[in-house]
């Protein structure tokens, strides 16, 4: 029991307990129980060095076998377990007390944070509904605010007029001092004036006072010397009655009386003049007192003036004075736009400062505008200029070239020898066909050689296997030109089959390099049509191919193919005639009128599969027949007055070998006949009209038929001989080039160009 007591020596203390309900502070032993301390435990607390040291207490007694003092030890021990254990379990209650208590507190407060949340969540709404009337308020505020502000314009507005009207009062009332001056300088002139005309009118009555006392005084003498006249008269009466006694005195008495008559009458006289003068000076006197009057009158208007001049000055000063202090007011409100006024001024400024100088620029740029129209409309006399010289030039050029024909001869050969192909086998070319490099024969000469012998031919032209279609293209680019100035042209293409005659002509189609004649004959036509256009003429162009087999004609262009299979036993099909303007016309053949090189083209593939369709019905056909593709131009120039109307006929001949070579029977010699036939009818005819002769056997074949026209006086030629390179061919190519010679040795005529000039009525004139 005692060694148990030992082994748990760690206390039974709730410390974890406690550390957490008091938020992390380690009480002890001792302020643990601290919180249950009133409660009742026998008085007794423990410690923990007390616990250890009642669990560490040994029992020992002196005697060991003194069993009583060892058993009361025990009691005692005993005892101080059971409170120990007492107080423990009263500890324990405490806590769980405390723990309730915790808990009851936990709970409150967390109802206290519930209400606190909701309280939050209360004034939240309430504050969300403050904002909300804050921010009607605001909106409110703005608007007043914008209202304010356009009355604050309105105000600005109102001061400017007013300010405008102060302005015009001050002037007013400025002129009104001005004249209020001058009506006080002139009031008090007149003052002065009045003064001095008081003066003179006091001086003038003291002067009237000083003659009307002098008048008196004259009029008392004059009283005085009546009243002594009549004491003289009583005592003359007395004295007459004394006259008798006393004539001698009388008579002294007498003279007295005329001396004092003469002196009475002196008296009379003056004062008959003093009289006069007092009338004058009473005039004056009158008119000076008017004078007074009117000046009088003119003051008291003046004054009356004046005081209308305050009374307008003051109520102008009054109205000053308000409009001052409006304006004071006003001032202080426009202060602040003042500033935003000088700035904008700036603004205005700078952008005013931009706007003259992109005046000035465009016053530069116009002026250079103006002096770009002025360089354009001499570059645009210069143009015109320049273009009645090119259609002088072109005309010129039409007329060289056809000199330069002329000189040439009318019907012109080439050679073409075509490049040695894959299955020709190569080794022996050197040694069949060479080039002479002389000056005079370079690119105008061939040799072949045979069974070692060399046979030279020179030709108008001769183009080596190394020759473009372009090159080629080039050297008759002019005859196809002169097709479109109104020339009927031919151009055949000659040589045994395989030669090279329909690569010449017609070329690989769809390819851009070895496009043929035809097809760049026609693109040099529209392109030419397009350009000619600008000097005024306009085209048509008419398209027919054909094809002659076995002396029979086939339209290649006839959508009806039946017509084609017909044509050998229906003689009236495609018959052939000649107009007297050398025009021809095939019956029934279909005649395309065409306005770009894309339509010929489209044509051209046609023509191609209508031949190729008889190739395979017909074996090998095309090299059997002759192809006659024909483009009729007509041209009208109505500035001019011209029509030309050419014709361009591109023929690539069936092949030119001979009947022992094909060696064939039949169909094929009948086919071979036909060909020999029409080529030797050809060259018949090219030899009759090399020389001269009367009788030209046009109708000797189809084909010279159908081209009688073109191969006639009028007409320009071109033959090129295709030869192929093959050893194996050189007795066809011999028999070919010698053919081509004898036809270049011909010169048929001069060729003449067909134009018409038109008249056209003359036209009614004005008036
Ligand atoms: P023909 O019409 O005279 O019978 P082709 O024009 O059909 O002869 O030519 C025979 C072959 O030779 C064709 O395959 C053609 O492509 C080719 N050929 C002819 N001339 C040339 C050339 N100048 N350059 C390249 N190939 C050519
Ligand atoms: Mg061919």
């Amino acid at each position: 029991m005692v060694g148990t007591a030992n082994g748990s020596r760690t206390p039974i203390t709730p410390r974890q307990a406690f550390s957490v309900v008091n938020g992390g502070q380690d009480p002890g032993l001792r302020s643990g129980p601290g919180s249950i301390a009133g409660s009742d435990c026998g008085g007794m607390e423990f410690t923990r060095e007390e616990v250890d040291a009642v669990l560490n207490t040994k029992i020992r007694t002196k005697d060991k076998f003194n069993l009583k003092e060892k058993s009361e030890m025990m009691m005692d021990y005993i005892k101080k377990l059971r409170m120990c254990v007492r107080w423990y379990q009263e500890f324990e209650g405490g806590i769980s007390l405390e723990h309730e208590k915790l808990k009851k507190l936990f709970e409150s407060a967390e109802k206290k944070s519930n209400d606190m949340e909701r309280l939050m969540n209360e004034k939240e709404e309430e504050l969300n509904s403050i904002i909300e009337e804050l921010r009607m308020n605001y909106s409110v505020l703005q608007d007043k605010f914008t209202k304010e502000e356009a009355e604050k314009l309105a105000a600005i507005e109102a001061l400017v007029a007013e300010k405008n009207a102060r302005m015009t009062a001050e002037r007013s009332q400025a002129a009104l001092t001005e004249d209020l001056e001058k009506a006080l300088r002139e009031s008090s002139s007149s003052n002065q004036k009045i003064i001095s005309l008081n003066d003179m009118y006091k001086r003038l009555q003291e002067y009237n006072t000083s003659l009307q006392q002098y008048n008196s005084k004259l009029q008392t003498e004059l009283n005085l010397t009546s009243e002594t006249l009549n004491k003289v008269e009583r005592e003359k009466a007395a004295l007459m009655e004394n006259l008798s006694n006393l004539r001698g005195y009388h008579e002294s008495q007498q003279d007295q009386l005329v001396s004092t008559k003469v002196s009475l009458e002196e008296s009379l006289k003056l004062k008959d003049a003093l009289a006069g003068e007092v009338g004058s000076l009473r005039g004056d006197l009158h008119q000076v007192r008017e004078d007074r009057d009117r000046q009088l009158s003119l003051v008291e208007d003046l004054t009356a003036e004046v005081v209308q001049y305050k009374e307008c000055t003051g109520k102008s000063a009054a109205e000053l004075s308000y409009l001052t202090s409006r304006s004071t007011e006003l001032e202080a409100t426009c202060a602040l736009q003042t500033d935003m006024i000088k700035k904008l001024q700036e603004e205005l400024a700078i952008a005013e400062k931009q706007l003259e100088i992109s005046d000035l620029s465009s016053v530069e740029i116009k002026t250079g505008y103006a002096e770009q129209k002025k360089v354009n409309s001499e570059l645009q006399i210069r143009l015109a200029e320049a273009e009645s010289k090119v259609i002088k030039g072109e005309a010129l050029r039409k007329k060289m070239h056809n000199t330069i024909l002329e000189l040439k001869g009318n019907i012109r050969v080439f050679c073409r020898v075509r490049p040695l192909l894959l299955d020709d086998g190569v080794e022996n070319e050197a040694k069949t066909i060479s080039f002479p490099t002389t000056t005079e024969a370079i690119g105008r000469g061939i040799e072949v050689m045979q069974h070692g012998q060399c046979h030279p031919f020179m030709f108008d032209k001769v183009f080596t296997p190394q020759s473009s279609q372009e090159e080629v293209f080039v050297e008759i680019s002019q005859l196809v030109q002169s097709a479109l100035d109104g020339y009927k042209v031919c151009i055949f293409a000659y040589g045994q089959t395989g030669s090279g005659k329909t690569h010449t002509m017609m070329g690989t189609p769809g390819s851009y390099d070895d496009k043929g004649l035809i097809p760049r004959s026609l693109e040099q036509i529209f392109e030419a049509r397009q350009k000619l256009k600008e000097q005024g003429w306009k085209y048509e162009m008419q398209v027919s191919m054909l094809e002659i087999y076995n002396e029979t004609i086939r339209d290649l262009l006839s959508s009806n193919k039946s017509s084609v299979a017909d044509s050998g036993s229906n003689k009236q099909l495609y018959a052939i005639k000649h107009d007297s303007n050398g025009n021809t016309h095939v019956s029934d053949l279909t005649i395309v009128d065409v306005r770009s090189s894309k339509e010929v083209s489209f044509l051209l593939n046609r023509a191609g599969q209508s031949r190729s369709v008889g190739k395979t019905q017909m074996n090998e056909q095309s090299s059997r027949s002759h192809f006659v593709f024909t483009l009729r131009i007509s041209g009208v120039n109505e500035n001019m007055e011209q029509h030309v109307h050419g014709v361009l006929n591109l023929i690539d001949l069936a092949g030119s070998e001979r009947l022992s070579k094909s060696g064939s029977t039949g169909d094929r010699l009948k086919e071979t006949q036909a060909i020999n036939k029409s080529l030797s009818s050809l060259s018949d005819v090219i030899f009759a009209l090399g020389k001269k002769e009367e009788h030209i056997p046009f109708r000797n074949s189809k084909l010279t038929y159908l081209l009688q026209p073109c191969l006639g006086g009028d007409s320009k030629t071109l033959m090129v001989v295709n030869v192929s390179p093959e050893p194996s061919s050189v007795n066809e190519s011999l028999c070919s080039l010698r053919f081509a010679a004898r036809v270049n040795a011909c010169e048929i005529s001069i060729p003449r160009r067909q134009t018409s000039m038109r008249y056209l009525e003359p036209r009614l004139s004005y008036g």
